[in-house]
């Protein structure tokens, strides 16, 4: 017999934490808290295989799954001393979905189930307050009403204004037991209305429904787009826990709350988060009432921390909180509820936090003794980096402030204001800047907070689910500015006498929660000490060199400051554009009088040995790779009819003659036309002029600098040898020269991109002329597919979205197709020349997965875009401790 139900709590615990594949993390974790005594309310989990089964049998459920389900349900009964459904002492229970990995907000809740006319009178007078029995009622209504007979929530929501206003109450908890009483009945005429049957009284139909929608919505659009967007497999199914139920809202010593046992903004070793006294669960995340902080420390004037109104349940939670962190080594988001001053934790999971308080939590943790600095390196999401490196606010720039909320997620945003996630995703897609401004934000608005540059909700605390999702995602976000007035309909927010219509721009600071007009200019950001720590630990355990692209001077430093150890691929063809040289580079694509040519392509070489030179002295000694000339000339040819006349001015042409000769260059596949090598050995001229340049300025600041200089030359879209070899025998010929000439000797290498697949598979022979090899994985993954670079982007979101692929190969490495070049590549190369030097020059250089590739692969370095060398240097740390720990060899 297959056990489909496993119990937790009072004694019986079937599950453990390593169990989170079949009882999802909520069960898994719900089971580990009750084996390790702290106070969890009993309960069962139906397993993720259920669902599975579920959906493999068309919706129907195991034929043994009601017997487990009763024998588990009658366990609490006995546990509580309650009865499911019984008139004079009732249990009621929360049914929960818990996913794998957790899904904020994308599952649905339903809590008091088990209420009808009956227990309802069994549970005012168990309790002794039968105001707070109806109200738990039409809650249980409310919820059952929306999540499982998809009655839309706001409509419960007007018929409760409606009964407000008709009686002139202010505050829900100024209605009586008997007005609650009348609203249930509404709210029960509502359902028939609306959903065409009643709502269900027996306790089994409801237990039944609720574990019905909680299956049903693992295949909820919402669902769907959450697991698109973070990848994960529908086949995991979700498992829904029932368990039995606790109150937070029986009375002013009572309470609930969700607490993060660091802050998981800052990573601050502070206990940290928001309770409501006489509350619901719900409420907190909800936003409907303004929760109150849990620590004095935390307290400003008029609030009233936990710490001091229930400070018996505040002693506990601090216990609990450190027996949960040393337990499960890490920060913990912890639910609970106080029930007439005893405590009970509803769920513990990791907690969802900032890059910035991932990185102090993993350093202090280690600092601590909890983990390991290896656990450490692991622990920090390497591609989280980047929203370390995102800008702030200059502090010199001026500023109109317009009102300031909580700041639920870090850095600094500006962009036009949006009301509706639909419309932030239509702007974002064309390229626009947009902050998503809602009056809370919910589950169909996750899409809209992906494409935004940052999300501003009016409504909702720190643990909101704008907050939550914003701070997982590394979106800036201010929650709860609470003085905007959002008014949809009319597409405008307003702030005291400022009126802000959609289009128009704001500025968020998501660390200070401020909102500012208009566009606020911002600043790199300063790596803080943890930052190089991690740094530093990373560098002594990766074994990939980590390089930077760079050309400009600009550029170069900031790799330096980052860290880079050289520079893997300069691609000179950026250095063509420049005002004062871009002239010079037209009269020599276009002159057809050879002296006239080599008088322009002289020009150009000063201009060449300056660039280069400025590298050599930004990189002091380290490798520079400088590629020669790629693209195919047509794209330096002049388009505009003032950039004609120019140049056929500079070379004694007619307009006519200069546009003729461009339409000669024109190709009808520039992409695999007239470029790389194929230009070199065309026009070796040009080759010849960046060699002289390249090695005059090696000699120059190595004088200079009185220390060896290490210049690269790279030659690029190489297919066969003999397209290498001829041009590295024009190198070294020009280079013979200019040392003659200078009277001195250097060191130099000369390798070759490896970016079409036939190089790939002639690696060995290629390899007989280069000294080393940089994989183009831009190029080659654009012809190993035959998917064009500049053209893919119509099609391919169609492609990942559909499932044709699992991802963007031009992002993340295709290790079946471009991959297996590359490891031919590898092995080829290698046969030839042992020692050859190997690096990976495109995008997927600054790719954590593909960096977790190119260690597999035996890849010496991998070079990429400034800004992505620290995640580069973490992610190649991690990708050395997967490797040690695969071969068996822990460092
Ligand atoms: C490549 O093709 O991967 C590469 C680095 O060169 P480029 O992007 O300049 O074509
Ligand atoms: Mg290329």
């Amino acid at each position: 017999m297959t056990k489909w139900v496993y119990s937790f709590g009072d004694g019986l615990n079937e599950g453990r934490a390593e169990m989170r594949n079949l009882l999802g993390g909520k069960g898994a974790n719900l089971a580990e808290m009750a084996a390790n005594g702290l106070p969890v309310p009993p309960g069962f989990t139906i397993t993720t295989e259920v669902c599975s089964a579920f959906y493999e049998n068309g919706r129907k459920y195991p034929d043994d799954l009601r017997a487990q389900v009763a024998d588990a349900l009658a366990r609490v009964e006995k546990s509580m001393g309650l009865r499911f459904g019984d008139a004079a002492a009732p249990l009621l229970v929360s049914v929960r979905s818990g996913a794998r990995v957790s899904m904020p907000g994308m599952m649905d809740t339903v809590l008091n189930l088990g209420l009808n006319d009956e227990t309802v009178e069994g549970l005012a007078r168990s309790s002794g307050d039968a105001r707070f029995a109806w109200d738990s009622y039409r809650r249980f209504i409310q919820m059952y009403g929306s999540v499982v007979m998809g009655v839309p929530h706001h409509h419960f929501e007007d018929v409760l204004e409606q009964f407000k206003r008709a009686s002139k109450v202010e505050d829900d908890t100024a209605i009586t037991a008997e007005q609650w009483r009348t609203i249930v009945a509404d709210y029960r005429h509502l359902i028939s209305t609306h959903a065409g049957t009643e709502f269900p009284t027996d306790p089994q139909d409801q237990l039944w429904g609720a574990i019905g929608a909680v299956f049903g919505s693992w295949m909820n659009p919402r669902a769907n787009t959450y697991r698109r967007l973070h990848e994960i497999p529908a086949s995991w199914g979700t498992a829904v826990n029932v368990q039995s139920m606790v109150f937070g809202n029986m009375g002013e010593d009572c309470a609930t709350g969700v607490c993060f046992t660091r802050d998981p903004s800052t990573g601050e070793n502070i206990f940290y988060g928001e309770y409501l006294i006489n509350a619901q669960g719900e409420d907190v995340v909800a936003g409907i009432r303004t929760p109150q902080p849990m620590a004095c420390a935390r307290a400003e004037a008029g609030q009233h921390p936990m710490e001091t109104t229930l400070p018996q349940a505040y002693a506990e939670l601090m216990r609990v909180r450190s027996v949960l962190e040393t337990h499960y080594k890490d920060m913990q988001d912890i639910e609970f509820t106080v029930q007439r001053n005893v405590l009970y934790i509803l769920q513990t999971r990791s907690g969802k936090r900032t890059a910035a308080a991932a990185l102090k939590i993993a350093i202090d943790m280690a600092r601590e003794g909890l983990i390991t600095q290896e656990d450490a390196i692991r622990r920090v999401p390497a591609s989280s980096l980047d929203q370390l490196l995102h800008p702030t606010l200059d502090p010199k720039a001026e500023r109109v402030q317009l009102t300031r909320g909580l700041p639920a997620s870090p850095g600094a945003a500006a962009g036009a204001v949006v009301f509706s996630a639909e419309e932030c995703e239509a702007r974002a897609a064309k390229g626009e800047d947009v902050i998503l401004v809602r009056i809370e934000t919910s589950p169909e608005d996750v899409h809209g907070m992906h494409a935004a540059r940052g999300v501003l909700t009016t409504r909702g605390g720190m643990t909101s689910h704008a907050a939550v999702v914003a701070r997982g995602m590394g979106r800036v976000c201010v929650a709860g500015a609470g003085s905007i007035h959002v008014d949809y309909a009319a597409g405008t927010m307003t702030i005291g006498t400022h009126t802000i219509a959609q289009g128009e721009w704001i500025t968020l600071d998501g660390g200070t929660g401020a909102v500012y007009l208009g566009r606020v200019p911002t600043i790199a950001p300063t790596l803080s000490d943890d930052f190089n720590t991690l740094m530093g630990w990373a560098d002594s355990v990766r074994r990939l060199g980590v390089r930077a692209n760079a050309e400009t001077p600009d550029d170069a430093a900031t790799a330096r400051r980052f860290g880079a150890e050289g520079i893997g691929l300069a691609r000179t063809e950026h250095m063509f554009f420049g005002p004062d040289r871009i002239g010079l580079v037209r009269q020599m694509i276009i002159a057809d009088d050879e002296l006239v040519r080599q008088k322009a392509i002289a020009g150009l070489l000063p201009f060449q040995r300056d660039d280069f030179a400025s590298l050599f002295r930004i990189m002091a000694g380290l490798p520079v790779t400088v590629r020669l000339l790629d693209p195919p000339l047509h794209e330096f040819l002049p388009h505009a009819e003032a950039e004609m006349v120019e140049v056929a001015q500079a070379l004694g042409k007619s307009v006519e003659e200069v546009r003729a000769r461009c339409a000669a260059l024109a190709e009808t596949n520039p992409m695999l036309g007239h470029r790389g090598c194929r230009l070199g050995l065309t026009s070796p001229e040009i080759y010849a002029m960046q060699v002289r340049a390249l090695i005059q300025a090696a000699v120059i600041v190595e004088k200079e600098l009185g220390k060896p200089i290490r210049p690269e030359i790279m030659i690029p879209l190489v297919a066969t040898q003999a397209e290498l070899a001829t041009t590295r025998r024009a190198a070294e010929d020009e280079i013979a020269r200019v040392l003659k000439e200078e009277g001195t000797n250097l060191n130099y290498y000369i390798g070759t991109m490896i970016e079409l697949p036939r190089a790939a598979i002639q690696a060995d022979r290629i390899a007989e002329y280069a000294d080393f090899f940089s994989f183009g994985t831009n190029d080659l993954t654009q012809t190993t597919f035959g998917l064009s670079r500049d053209d893919a982007g119509s099609f391919l979101p169609y492609y990942v979205d559909n499932g044709l692929l699992p991802r963007d190969p031009f992002v993340s490495i295709d290790r079946d197709g471009v991959g297996a070049l590359v490891r031919l590549g590898v092995e080829r190369g290698r046969q030839t020349s042992p020692d050859l030097k190997l690096g990976i020059c495109g995008e997927h250089g600054g790719d954590p997965d593909s960096i977790a590739f190119f260690e597999e692969v035996g890849l010496d370095y991998v070079s990429c875009s400034p800004f992505r060398v620290p995640v580069a240097r973490l992610a190649a740390a991690q990708a050395a401790l997967a490797t040690r720990s695969k071969v068996g060899n822990p460092a």
